[in-house]
């Protein structure tokens, strides 16, 4: 592979490998460097039992090709971690992208020599490689949090994190086992565990609110349905707030203007349907908190009456705003903590005290183990790229973050010229179908560089002033509604030390305005060379 490229990406996941398809088909040069030995990014790495998508497959897929999306046959409503790697493989094969895809190989630094307008890239292996642009397509959930428990390292038996599962699976049968946490990772994984281990005990700092996913196998009628008419439904997904959901719109009335009877048949309705769009209720039930609290009590009740046990009952219903952490979609979670098998550990007053060689201690009592599974999430939005050394002329990344990260439009930094982020903080990213932002950053990202080419520009960096006022922007967004109301990873809560602030900016169609508004007029905001 030629070590001097027009664009190095970073990441072979759904961003890295469209990127690329993007760029070659531009007549540009471009290079992938990619931890993993093969393409998938997310559904390389998360291959815990039950992973599988919670927007529909048929929505949660490339739309930049119709041929592609005739001939790929989704299986179920909601696809399994192998189908959805398998298509990811499909496409590497089907736009020969591997070729130009450098595996097992992680970047460490990236420097900008202003003088030559170029980036210097440096690999895990000491190589290098020599970029006009500097593309990070790593994930906003690729870097792993597991949490620093004291004594972790002396556990004696198998640990293992969902977000780096192990390629040959693990079989728990007869065995003891702890998960750590309940977030998506943990509510998919946990039915499934309880079903083969001897005993499950599951530790919950956060309760958690889940829906139904009403998975089932898709249907040769309704696939034909939506491939005869994907260009209408992929348009009118990017109309809406979340890039998904087109077919199951949202409510334009607001929950607390709603008389009660009309509300319990929305609500009913939505859960019976199954998935995310039960958020979509109503107008307000993220801005409003009496709004959200109709919608939080209907799900507070399905687990009452799902859940025998009181106590068990109490301990897994949430308090908070349902929505302001990321709203589970799960397959019998509830339902698991009826069974004999399965035990619930409240660690939100008396925290996980130590991981002792035989098991987990709280509170002084010993939960002795033989598996430990840390469902603990990921430093989201910011920790693959902090973990990235880059330095602009004058500052580098870490720099430009100290007090939390600040983008313009989520695409590019001020002080780091020549690079872009997809799906970066201060973009609609992990609030919407990922695959639909990602293919809105890499058309922009793309058509960016080829009117630079066109007007014979080689630089491009953010202005300051103009970054300044989108962090504003973002931040009042985001106050408007009940988001930054608890401890969610959106915010960096989950990470510790981790500087607070609400990191994705909400709605996808007017944002997507935004950006082609920003185009349209000699990309304002940015300065050219
Ligand atoms: P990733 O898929 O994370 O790929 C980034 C790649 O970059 C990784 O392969 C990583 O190894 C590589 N990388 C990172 N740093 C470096 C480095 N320094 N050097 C080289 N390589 C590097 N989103 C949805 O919209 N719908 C869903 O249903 C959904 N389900 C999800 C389920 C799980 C279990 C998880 C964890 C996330 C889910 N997401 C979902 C979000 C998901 O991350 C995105 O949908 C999407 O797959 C992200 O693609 P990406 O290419 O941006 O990042
Ligand atoms: P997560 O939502 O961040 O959940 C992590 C869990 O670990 C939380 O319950 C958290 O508790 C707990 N935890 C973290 N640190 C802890 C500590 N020190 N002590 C005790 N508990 C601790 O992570 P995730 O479940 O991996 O999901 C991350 C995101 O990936 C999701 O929100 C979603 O966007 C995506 N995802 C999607 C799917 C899907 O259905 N398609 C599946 C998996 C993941 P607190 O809540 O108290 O912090």
């Amino acid at each position: 592979m030629n070590d001097s490229v027009d664009a190095v990406i970073v990441g072979a996941g759904f961003a890295g490998m469209y990127m690329l398809h993007a760029l070659r088909e531009q007549g540009f040069t471009a290079k992938v460097f990619e931890v993993a030995d093969d393409v998938g990014g997310t559904w390389y790495w998360n291959r815990y039992p039950g992973a599988r998508c919670d927007v529909e497959s048929l929505e949660y897929s490339y739309s930049f090709s119709p041929e592609l999306e005739q001939e790929w046959e989704w299986t179920e409503r909601y696809a399994t971690q192998p189908e959805i790697l398998r298509y990811a493989q499909h496409v590497a094969d089907r736009f020969d992208l591997r070729r130009d895809i450098c595996f097992n190989t992680r970047v460490k630094s990236a420097d900008f020599d202003d003088k030559a307008t170029r980036w210097t890239i440096t690999t895990d292996d000491g190589s290098t490689a020599h970029a006009q642009f500097l593309i990070m397509a790593v994930g906003c959930l690729s870097s792993t949090n597991l949490p620093d428990f004291p004594g972790r390292d002396t556990f004696t038996g198998d640990s293992y994190h969902t977000g780096t599962w192990p390629h040959d699976g693990v079989d728990f049968t007869g065995k003891r086992v702890a998960v750590i946490g309940t977030g998506s990772s943990a509510v998919q994984s946990i039915p499934i565990i309880a079903k083969q281990a001897a005993h499950l005990t599951v530790f919950q700092r956060t309760a958690t609110y889940a829906v139904p996913a009403h998975n089932r196998p898709l249907t040769a009628a309704e696939m034909a349905e939506v491939k005869t008419h994907y260009r209408e439904l992929r348009a009118a997904n990017r109309l809406t707030m979340t890039g998904y959901g087109s077919r199951s719109p949202r409510g334009d009335t607001n929950a607390v203007d709603s008389a009660p009877a009309e509300r319990e048949a929305e609500y009913e309705r939505r859960w019976a349907a199954g998935g995310l769009s039960y958020l979509g209720g109503y107008a307000d039930l993220l801005l409003n908190k009496d709004s959200n609290d109709t919608a939080a009590e209907f799900i507070r009740r399905q687990i009452r009456a799902t859940v025998k046990d009181h106590a068990t009952a109490q301990l897994l219903t949430p308090t908070n705003v349902v929505g302001c952490k990321r709203l589970c979609v799960d397959t019998g979670y509830y339902a698991t903590f009826n069974r004999p098998n399965v035990s619930l550990i409240d660690v939100s007053e008396q925290p996980i005290e130590q991981i002792t060689p035989t098991g987990v201690r709280v509170d002084g009592v010993d939960y002795d183990v033989d598996c430990i599974v840390y469902a603990t999430g990921f430093d989201a939005m910011t920790g693959s790229l902090l973990k990235i050394n880059a330095n602009g002329p004058e500052i580098s990344l870490q720099q430009a973050w100290e007090a939390g990260p600040r983008t313009y439009l989520g695409l590019a930094i001020q002080g780091l010229p020549n690079m872009f982020t997809i799906s970066g903080p201060g973009s609609p990213s992990v609030l919407t179908n990922m695959i639909t932002s990602i293919e809105q950053h890499v058309e922009w990202i793309r058509d960016c560089v080829v009117a630079m080419r066109e007007r014979g520009m080689r630089r491009i960096e953010a202005e300051e002033q103009a970054q300044d006022e989108w962090v504003d922007y973002v931040n009042m967004v985001a106050n408007m509604t009940l988001f930054p109301t608890c401890n969610s990873w959106y915010l960096g809560a989950n990470v510790p030390g981790k500087t607070r602030v609400f990191m994705p900016l909400l709605g996808f169609a007017p944002y997507e305005q935004q950006c082609i508004e920003v185009a349209a007029d000699g990309y304002r905001g940015f300065a050219f060379a």
